[in-house]
């Protein structure tokens, strides 16, 4: 695997590919990997030739007072991951090399998706993710583009995002990666005390109550959040930012569950605030869950 920090290095490494024939693949990361990324980068090499992942933890997502400073970070063991995946190249720029005229004068909003949910508690978060990952995709140029559904409002954002600038990249979602109790990989897990890494799962365990609610033929949305939102109650260590059920695609309130659905949970655990969700695919009667996978 080969390391570059330089974009022009990048591109000229990329152009050697595609002039070879490949198919790239990009798979955008802010480092500190854990098996949901690997997963992501694994897919990505299945389905691709030459497979770039990006570390960078883009300082424009964050938002005052956010963990900026104190995100983890591991370059060294990021690398070795990447390697074992067979990752072709890593790309690790600095933030000057990203953004060598300083904060950029040009923004990347998507409207009605990034507003509400995780875009209600950080205002400033999906205009540096939409930015970045534009930045990205631009730079690379990737025929596809790999985002874990455990950010399923990011996915959305960047699926709406890419159709809407008419990026080559096919936006591919993949499963949410999980630890054998339930709860999601997350980077920021290294941020909980052992008595809240106990009490973490307890968020997955509420979705999968609401999923099973709705498989019961519940369609109602109100009824199942209140559904999670009564089982997370149950866990007093947690501070419950929101509970959702929306149209997995627009991020849109629903009258009725149907059609692919995000139920969506936010929530703070000590330092740390947890995101997960299930996505329900439902069809008159029948609904399929997609929970993710344990590793
Ligand atoms: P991050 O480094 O947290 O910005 O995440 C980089 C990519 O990995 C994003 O597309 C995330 O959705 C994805 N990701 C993070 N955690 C998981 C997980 N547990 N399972 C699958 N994908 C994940």
């Amino acid at each position: 695997m080969e390391r570059i920090a330089k974009v022009a290095v990048l591109r000229r490494r990329i152009d050697v590919a595609r002039r070879e024939g490949a198919r790239v693949g990009l798979v955008p990361t802010m480092g500190y990997l854990h098996a949901g990324h690997v997963a992501l980068v694994r897919r990505a090499c299945a389905e691709c030739d030459f497979v770039v992942a990006s570390v960078f933890v883009n300082p424009f997502q964050f938002g005052e007072g956010e963990d900026l400073d104190s995100y983890p970070r591991d370059l060294e063991g990021d690398a070795a991951k990447l390697e074992t995946a067979g990752c072709h190249a890593l790309f690790c720029p600095d933030a000057e090399e990203m953004y060598p005229e300083g904060r950029p004068l040009t923004h990347v909003h998507v409207d009605v998706i990034g507003d509400d949910l995780c875009g209600a508690a950080r205002p400033v978060h999906f205009d540096g993710v939409a930015l970045v990952v534009t930045k990205l995709l631009a730079i690379c140029e990737p025929d596809a583009a790999y985002f874990g559904r455990k950010d399923g409002q990011q996915l959305a954002l960047v699926r709406r995002m890419a159709t809407d600038l008419s990026f080559r990249a096919e936006i591919v979602g993949c499963p949410t990666v999980r630890e054998a109790d339930g709860l999601a990989l997350s980077s920021r897990n290294a941020y909980l005390a052992p008595a809240d890494r106990e009490a973490a799962p307890a968020i997955f365990g509420a979705l999968r109550v609401g999923a099973q609610l709705v498989t019961a033929g519940e369609r109602e949305p109100r009824v199942v959040v209140e559904k999670i939102r009564s089982v997370l109650a149950d866990e007093p260590r947690l501070d419950v930012e929101y509970v959702e059920a929306r149209d997995a695609r627009t991020i849109q309130p629903l009258a009725r569950l149907d059609g692919e659905v995000l139920l969506a949970v936010a929530a703070r655990l000590g330092p740390a605030r947890l995101i997960d969700n299930v996505v329900l695919r439902i069809d008159g009667d029948s609904v399929e869950v997609e929970a993710g996978e344990i590793t």
